[in-house]
């Protein structure tokens, strides 16, 4: 068992976690992380399965995400574009495959000029919000007492357009089902991102991806706090008196401190027994949130075959398994590789079943879109995160129906010494690195404002 003392424990070495420490340190105050499992990075996680290289978390960087893009160059990490070159796919209820080129699915006439009316007014709504703020709204309430899928009812009768539209938030963003969330907690995350139309244009969104894989920011993060970091630690006891904070792993190691920060999903708060406990309304807005559920799925094939038929690998169905499939082959890689996303019920449909059932089901979904070569990867790999420990699902929390309204202001508020960071509490960049590390920052500005005062 061991004991220090440092200016600042950090709980959790994600982008979150390891932004505060580095920021913190820089300002000359003495930092550790307890990081509860053998490596950084948390949700970002780039290894090689049967020698192919896979992003098991987090990958894709946007333009709107510069909180990261600065961490980037900063690091001096490359990246490069998504393949985009060619036709998008499109299956409808009827299991009919389309292709089509730009943003709006291929739908018949009148379906797409509902979608377009509905994404106009959807930008609307979300320039409106304050995505540090949403409940701040005039109308917050209202919307956040009213499911996302409840809201597309009373805007149209067209099925098809309810399901795209409930797609972009729903099963490709939350990894809820859109009855699970409210109205606000869905512009909340349009507006994370800067506006509606961003979530429904993929070249947007997925745009670019790092050389080498996204996790080097952590680790290149964490090289840079060597003697700070402590792996393998996971916390279960967080003491606060007056004079400071005691933090207690699993490890048998103590950290004394003026200020702890717990730099993990929020949802994993309960598991950690804290002395005096936490307020009350802290402890009810920690039963109000919880994770989304969504399986990554990695299929990599001899040669990126799709292209030869000139599609781009990118496709959509609300009526598939795989809600939305890309092209993700590793940068100068000649083998191909496909990531198909298995959301909300149908993830948990599919880990109902047996491992081998499960990757035929979903193999066959993405043969629905790339045809049959699609069927036989010659590695292939689906993120487990829900069976993680230390994470519970993915990609991140959000609250349930009434919950941002009622609780969201409380959320990111610290309680005396006790401090949160998370891409799980950002505004913009919510549930995305890029918050992880705004949240990191944020953090780390408040409490050597509090240090020094
Ligand atoms: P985390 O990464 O969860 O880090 C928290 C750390 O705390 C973990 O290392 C955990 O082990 C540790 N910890 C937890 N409890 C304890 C404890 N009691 N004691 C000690 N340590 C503890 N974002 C994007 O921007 N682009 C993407 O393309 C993208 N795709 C994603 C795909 C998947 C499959 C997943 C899972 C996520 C994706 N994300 C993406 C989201 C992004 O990865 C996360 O939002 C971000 O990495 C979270 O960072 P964080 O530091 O806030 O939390």
């Amino acid at each position: 068992d061991s004991e220090i003392t440092r200016d600042v424990v950090i709980i959790g070495a994600g982008a979150a976690g390891l932004t505060a420490a580095n920021e913190l340190k820089k300002a000359g105050l003495s930092v550790a992380v307890l990081e509860a499992r053998d490596r950084v990075g948390g949700r970002l996680w780039t290894d090689v399965v049967d020698g192919a290289m896979l992003e098991i978390g987090g990958q894709w960087v946007s333009p709107d995400q510069e909180a990261l893009k600065e961490t980037l160059e900063e690091l001096g990490l490359e990246t490069y574009s998504r393949y985009r070159e060619g036709d998008s796919v499109y299956i409808n209820a009827d299991g009919e495959l389309t292709r089509f080129t730009g943003e709006i699915f291929p739908v018949p006439p009148e379906t797409e000029k509902e979608m377009v009316r509905l994404i106009e007014k959807l930008d609307e709504m979300v320039a409106e919000i304050d995505p540090d703020a949403p409940w701040a709204h005039p109308d917050a309430e209202a919307l956040d007492r009213i499911s996302f899928e409840a809201w597309l009812e009373e805007q149209t009768d067209d099925q098809e357009v309810r399901d795209n539209i409930a797609l972009f938030i729903a099963g490709a963003m939350l990894t809820k089902p859109a009855y699970a969330f409210s109205a606000l907690q869905a512009l909340l995350m349009a507006a994370s991102a800067g506006s509606f139309s961003h979530l429904v244009d993929a070249d947007y969104i997925l745009d670019e991806r790092v050389v080498g894989g996204l996790q080097q920011v952590p680790l290149l993060l964490a090289e840079r706090l060597t003697e700070d970091i402590f792996l393998g630690h996971p916390v279960h006891t967080v003491e606060t008196t007056d004079d400071g904070v005691s933090v207690i792993s699993d490890g048998g190691m103590t950290v004394h401190a003026r200020y702890v920060i717990l730099a993990h999903a929020p949802i994993l708060y309960p598991w950690i027994d804290f002395n005096p406990p936490l307020p009350r309304l802290k402890q009810q807005l920690h039963q109000h949130i919880s994770m989304g559920f969504v399986i990554k799925v990695h299929a990599v094939y001899d040669r990126p075959f799709w292209r030869e038929q000139g599609l781009s690998g990118t496709a959509f169905s609300p009526y598939e398994i795989s809600h939305e499939a890309y092209d993700n082959t590793n940068f100068g890689d000649e083998r191909g590789t496909l990531v198909g996303f298995v959301s909300d019920r149908n993830a948990d449909d599919l880990f109902r079943v047996s491992a081998e059932e499960r990757k035929t089901r979903i193999l066959e979904s993405l043969s629905h879109y790339y045809g049959p070569e699609a069927l036989k990867p010659i590695v292939y790999f689906e993120s487990d995160w829900g069976a993680e420990e230390w994470t519970r699902g993915a990609y991140a929390a959000s609250f349930d129906l009434g919950g941002l309204y009622r609780y969201g202001a409380d959320l990111r508020t610290p309680v005396g010494r006790i401090h949160f960071a998370c891409s799980d509490m950002a505004g913009a960049g919510y549930q995305h690195v890029d918050g992880a590390i705004r949240m990191g920052r944020f953090v780390a500005a408040s409490i050597i404002e509090e240090a020094r005062a």
